[in-house]
């Protein structure tokens, strides 16, 4: 399947009738929502679904809430992402709402959100905790990896690399069960999935050892990789996206593609640097974007990157 360009905002807010001038020809928004469905067809962008998968409210659902090393649910703040995942209901009623809204839709992308294991990454010291240590997720791992050890800590001391292989096991045929629902109803879809944006050395391996993503293992399931460029709010500087790039042919396996999600707040800079590496992003997601091409200069700004990007990209399409 070959994979288009894809450059627009995520999120909602309405569009300038003349949004298609500055390079855009898609837009994301979070979960088979009409309306924006309605909004995309009437101005001629692809339509791309966020959508939720291990997210809850666990004010509301606290049996969803990981268990951690101590045996006592984690501890969790806004932002926080991954739920146990011996819930079989709540995997049922995730994958309802995915069949329900393919048969409603026809989505050109759907991204698969929060595909991890629990804690957030949106910042620049973040609270890492190993999880999930319930009874049904600790008799899983022991079943799975033919392993005798129901505490926490003597599967942390002993069998570490078992616990994350697991996890990240976990993750994968999740992520390839989805897709294969996708696939199996839109041949065309493309199957994206947001990333926590570590590397795989950054923070003593958590993108692996908490979030439980494997780009390689992951690879058979997701066509696009989005990590999450959010400079400001990572406490990183704006070349963060170019520098990301730069790195990724060493853990983002070749026939896959990466394109980064930004975020308004640090705009236009992390654009206009992405725009200049070597490396092109497949496309680009501008995260609470919309505003932003109501100014002028700032969707010029937008509009000459991304033609900087199709240039760039132009010899590998395929
Ligand atoms: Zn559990």
């Amino acid at each position: 399947m070959s994979i288009p360009l894809l450059f627009g905002p995520y999120g909602s807010g309405e569009l300038p009738a003349n949004i298609k001038d500055y390079g855009v020809n898609a837009r994301w928004f979070h979960g088979f929502n009409e309306a924006n469905f309605a909004a995309c067809a009437e101005q001629k962008l692809e339509a791309c679904v966020e959508f939720k998968t291990f997210r809850a409210d666990f004010q509301k659902y606290p049996k969803l809430i990981p268990i951690g090393v101590y045996g006592k649910p984690i501890r969790y703040g806004r932002l926080v992402q991954g739920v146990c995942l011996s819930q079989k209901d709540f995997l049922a009623e995730i994958e309802e709402q995915l069949l329900a809204g393919m048969k409603q839709f026809k989505p050109r992308g759907i991204w698969l959100d929060y595909l991890t294991y629990a804690g957030w990454f949106e910042t620049s010291q973040p609270d890492l905790q190993e999880s999930c240590f319930c009874r049904d997720c600790i008799a899983d791992f022991c079943n799975t990896a033919a392993v005798d050890a129901t505490a926490p800590e003597e599967i942390l001391a002993s069998y570490s690399e078992e616990w994350k292989n697991y996890k990240c096991r976990k993750i994968a045929d999740l992520a390839l069960h989805y897709s294969r629902l996708i696939k199996a109803r839109l041949p065309d879809c493309i199957v994206g999935a947001y990333m926590c944006p570590w590397t795989p050395d950054e923070f003593n391996g958590a993108l692996t050892r908490i979030f439980a993503q494997n780009y390689q293992w992951l690879s058979e399931a997701i066509d696009v990789f989005t990590p999450l460029i959010y400079c400001s709010k990572s406490g990183r500087s704006p070349g963060w996206g170019r520098e990301w790039l730069a790195q990724s042919s060493e853990f983002v396996p070749a026939h896959r593609k990466v394109q980064l999600i930004l975020d308004a707040l640090d705009y236009s800079e992390s654009l206009t640097d992405t725009a200049a590496s070597d490396v092109p992003s497949w496309g680009i997601q501008l995260y609470a974007g919309a505003p932003l091409f109501h100014d002028q200069d700032k969707a010029l700004t937008f509009k000459h990157s991304v033609e900087t990007i199709r240039n760039l990209s132009r010899s590998e399409e395929v």
